[in-house]
Parts: C-alpha cells; structure tokens; sequence
C-alpha cells in the first residue's frame, strides 16, 4: 500500500521517533505547528477516524494514554491538545488515522 505513514511505520521512510511499541508509533510532525508537535499513529492501515470500529477501536485508548505520557514527558503541564482531522472537510491530508499531540503555546479555538 502507497501510505507514507505505514512506511514510516515499516522503518522504510525516516522519522523522529519518540515513542513505539508493538501497537504505535509516535513521531515529530514534518512542518511543527506549535513547539511541541508529535504525531501518533496506530501501525495497522486504519484511513481515518471514520474507519474505527469496535474490532480495531483499542488502539485509540492505548494512542491516549501514551499522549498522556509524552505531554508529561515534554512538560506540558499547562495543558495541550489532541487533533484528529477526519476525511477532506476535516483537513485530513494523510490517510492513514493519526493524532496530533499539540502543546507549548496557548490554543485559540475554534479551529479554522
Ligand atoms: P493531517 O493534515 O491531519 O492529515 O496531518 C498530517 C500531518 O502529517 C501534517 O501535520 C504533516 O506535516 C505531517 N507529515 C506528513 N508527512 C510527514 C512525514 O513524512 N513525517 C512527519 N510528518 C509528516
């Protein structure tokens, strides 16, 4: 499959790596839209939010509490936030289903 993310997580396409297990992995967003900008991705294809089911849906819990370990990690005890753009309205431009753990600067909502 021609999925950037599925490469990344193959070890094909480099990444910096922050955190991985046998279920996920976490990586520094290409283009950081705050000081902290990690990505955490489930290693199976799942396209998007849209695409969690009861049968694949565990690896969405176990992605939140390593984003509570890597905010803890990188000090962000003021707070962050947890993106998951979903399909083209969304702003999803990768399909393969990841989330983005923002922090480091104060958060305007509502998002554009
Ligand atoms: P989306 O717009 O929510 O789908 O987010 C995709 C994110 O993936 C964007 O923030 C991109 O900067 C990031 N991205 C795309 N390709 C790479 C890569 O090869 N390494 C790290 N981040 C990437």
């Amino acid at each position: 499959m021609d999925c950037v993310f599925c490469k990344i997580a193959a070890g094909e396409i480099p990444c910096k790596k922050v955190y991985e297990d046998d279920r996920i992995l976490a990586f520094c967003d290409l283009e950081p839209q705050a000081p902290v900008h990690i990505l955490l991705i489930p290693k199976e294809h799942i396209a998007s939010a849209a695409e969690i089911t009861p049968e694949n849906s565990a690896v969405v819990a176990h992605i939140y509490e390593v984003a509570a370990q890597l905010a803890k990690e990188n000090k962000l005890e003021g707070g962050f936030r947890i993106v998951c753009n979903a399909g083209a309205d969304g702003g999803q431009s990768v399909p393969h289903l990841h989330f983005h753990l923002l922090g480091g600067r104060s958060m305007k909502w509502p998002p554009g």
